[in-house]
């Protein structure tokens, strides 16, 4: 018997930037991390959650908002191995124990490899992350369900990390894009490569080539929506820094030349864009 499909919606969470603790830059804004989302995909009975986000008070926020939909929460899918997208696991897991949580073995592999990644996330933002964080179960499919409907695991490769993914709803029109577009935010493009750059544009122009209506970003400025320009947005914003990086000029003017282009985009955080050197 075919399982009934019905008709699914979404919502997006958005916790906003946080200060951590860090010296003052001499450049850029003062410390303080991206906005970030959490996107919960629904029908009539059942929810999937993607990334639950990183500290104890967004993640309780999270889940409150998460219990509002009054969906059945059957799983939580974390798109990539960077600590401020699943951190807040075991917050949205004591509220909804029977979920199940999964990324691809990539992700999972990222995760167990990026211990060091937490400490510093955790150094960062003293007392707000979870002591232990459960690893997901890695998908051995593509494809996730929900009343039917198929969720698509799209695996982009190296793009801000390596193994990195996005989801695509079809029944939506719907990209889920984690890391790989950023809506109005600085990128992380400080620990790229001019080889890993192209990687990451290729996987933008995989994700353009759905042709979706709507694409949620993993950081974004909470007052723009959700339109799929952020794809051309995003990877106009590399190549416009591969062809500074190209030009070797000095990190200041490098920094200057990113805030001047970009000049609404929000988290002008030195580390994203100048890299690991200047990382406070
Ligand atoms: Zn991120």
């Amino acid at each position: 018997m075919t399982a009934t499909r019905s008709a699914l919606t979404y919502d997006v969470f958005v916790a906003p930037e946080k200060p951590f603790v860090a010296p003052t830059p001499a450049v850029g804004d003062a410390p303080a991390w991206d906005p970030t989302t959490s996107t919960l995909i629904f029908g009539a009975r059942d929810a999937v959650l993607v990334d639950p986000l990183m500290t104890v008070r967004e993640a309780t926020a999270l889940a409150d908002w998460v219990a509002l939909h009054d969906r059945r929460l059957t799983t939580v899918y974390i798109t990539h191995g960077h600590g401020d997208h699943y951190l807040g696991l075991p917050v949205v897991l004591d509220r909804f124990p029977d979920a199940r949580v999964v990324a691809t073995a990539g992700t999972v592999r990222q995760m167990q490899d990026g211990q060091g990644l937490d400490i510093s996330l955790r150094t960062r933002f003293p007392g707000q992350i979870a002591d232990t964080v459960p690893l997901p179960e890695p998908l051995t499919s593509p494809e996730l369900q929900l009343e039917g409907c198929p969720i698509l695991v799209i695996d982009t490769g190296h793009t801000d990390t390596a193994d990195t993914t996005s989801l695509h709803v079809p029944d939506l029109d719907l990209i889920v894009s984690g890391d790989v577009a950023y809506n109005h935010c600085h990128m992380f493009v400080g620990a790229t490569t001019p080889e890993s750059r192209a990687e990451w544009i290729a996987a933008l122009d995989r994700l353009a080539a759905l042709h979706p209506a709507a694409v949620v970003c993993g950081h974004k400025d909470p007052t723009q929506g959700n339109p799929p320009a952020v794809l051309g947005e995003s990877r106009g914003y590399l190549e416009y820094y591969g062809q500074l990086r190209d030009a070797a000029i000095p990190d200041g003017e490098l920094f200057d030349a990113m805030v001047d282009r970009y000049p609404g985009w929000v988290s002008r955080q030195q580390f994203l864009i100048l890299g690991a050197a200047t990382t406070p």
